[in-house]
């Protein structure tokens, strides 16, 4: 039995799961019982579309289709809250099992706070996130710093601090340090991301941590939730997952990377806030004079939804046919998600025209927490 607090190493009992699974398919045996045993009605994972660099959100009802949903897509830049928040709504009474990333999990929670999703309907399989790549920033990385062809990278993985490829003809590794010092690398969000493990959900899992005979086959679990106990107990006394004592000295690596991360995390906002200290509206008001009034800023926030109408068209916000819009569309939209931004990326990441959307915004958030923070302590969770 175990309880919440509790870490273990697990990994799938069917072989063909352990095999597909990035680190001994754990997570999709878990979703797999979930199904079956009538714990959740669906469930939402992520899987490989044209290549690696296509991730594509799947809902999955027949547990053997889960297999195809095994594995890490780094260059998986998307957000998982709003889709939940679609099925949940046009499927009044279903539960659904999500695997989420510690942004998915912060996106859930802002829209829980908004009346937008029952958690109580979720089960949160969380994966430990170090970052993930932007899929057109990391073909021209594969390109031009690994000078190998993105179309015959056929895996790719984030280990020991390297972006490695396995390619038709060889495999590869560059130091992400290395990588991002050049301007590749994690996407810019994800490298102020505080959010490493996400223990908001009721499991989190990862590869940290995982030593000795087991290491790359079996994955960290660290329990976070009754429901989450719940769900290995039974999958473990069905046979569908395996588990072992996680190894101690496991347990104190795991810890340090995860404190390394975060101090590598404090020091890109250091970076990247500093750079921008000096002319912050300036700069926001020069970047922003690239706006099309696409709206996909808007429709790709976890947080901009309950107003964002207000924002389209010929709104009190903006003016039908003015583009650029006024600065201040930006900047109300700003002063709208200021207190909540999670710093997801989305923004960034889905601008046409590449506009640095999600730096102005975390760094206007991160600057109203330290504002509370200096007054009633640190916040509850950052991010
Ligand atoms: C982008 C990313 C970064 C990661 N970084 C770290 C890290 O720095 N440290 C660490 O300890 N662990 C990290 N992990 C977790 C690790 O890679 C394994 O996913 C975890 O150990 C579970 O292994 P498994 O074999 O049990 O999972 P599997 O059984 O292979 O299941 C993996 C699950 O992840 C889902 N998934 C795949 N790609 C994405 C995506 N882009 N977004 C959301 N869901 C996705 C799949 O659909 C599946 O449900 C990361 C995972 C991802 C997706």
């Amino acid at each position: 039995m175990v309880a919440k607090g509790d870490m273990v190493y697990a990994w799938a009992a069917d072989a063909d799961v352990l095999k597909k699974g990035e680190c001994g398919g754990a997570i999709t045996a878990l979703q797999q019982y979930a199904l079956k045993s009538g714990m959740v009605d669906a469930v939402l994972a992520v899987k490989k579309g044209q290549d690696i660099y296509d991730a594509v959100p799947t809902l999955v009802t027949n547990p053997a289709d889960l297999a195809e949903t095994a594995g890490s897509l780094h260059c998986g830049t998307l957000l998982l809250s709003k889709v939940v928040k679609d099925y949940l709504d046009s499927n009044k009474t279903a539960r659904l099992g999500v695997t989420v990333k510690g942004c998915d999990t912060m996106g859930l929670i802002e829209l829980a706070k908004r009346n937008a999703v029952d958690l109580d309907r979720l089960l949160l399989l969380g994966v430990n996130c170090g970052g993930s790549v932007s899929p057109v920033l990391a073909r021209k990385m594969i390109r031009d710093k690994f000078e190998v062809d993105p179309d015959l990278v056929h895996k790719e993985e984030i280990d020991k601090g390297q972006f490695i490829i396995e390619y038709e003809g060889g495999h590869a590794g560059i130091k992400i340090d290395e990588l991002e010092d050049e301007g590749y690398g994690r996407r810019s969000n994800c490298r102020r991301c505080l959010y490493k493990v996400p223990r908001q959900a009721d499991l989190a899992c990862g590869n940290w941590g995982v030593i000795g005979e087991r290491a790359g086959k079996a994955t960290f679990v660290e329990v976070c939730s009754e429901k989450g106990a719940n769900l290995l107990d039974a999958a473990v006394a069905a046979g569908a997952v395996k588990t072992d004592a996680a190894n101690p000295k496991g347990i104190e690596i795991r810890g340090k990377v995860e404190g390394a991360m975060l101090n590598l995390g404090n020091k890109w906002r250091k970076k990247n806030f500093e750079a921008l200290a000096s002319d912050l509206w300036g700069t926001i008001g020069r970047e922003t004079g690239r706006c099309i009034k696409c709206y996909s800023c808007i429709e790709n926030c976890p947080v901009c939804f309950p107003v964002a109408e207000e924002f389209k068209g010929n709104s009190r916000m903006v003016t039908s046919g003015e583009v650029p819009p006024n600065p201040m569309f930006h900047l109300r939209r700003f002063a709208h998600i200021s207190d909540s931004c999670i710093n997801c990326g989305q923004c960034e990441e889905l601008c046409p025209m590449d506009i640095p959307l999600a730096l102005f915004s975390h760094a206007i958030r991160t600057e109203g927490d330290s504002a509370f923070e200096s007054k009633l302590g640190k916040a509850p969770y950052a991010n």
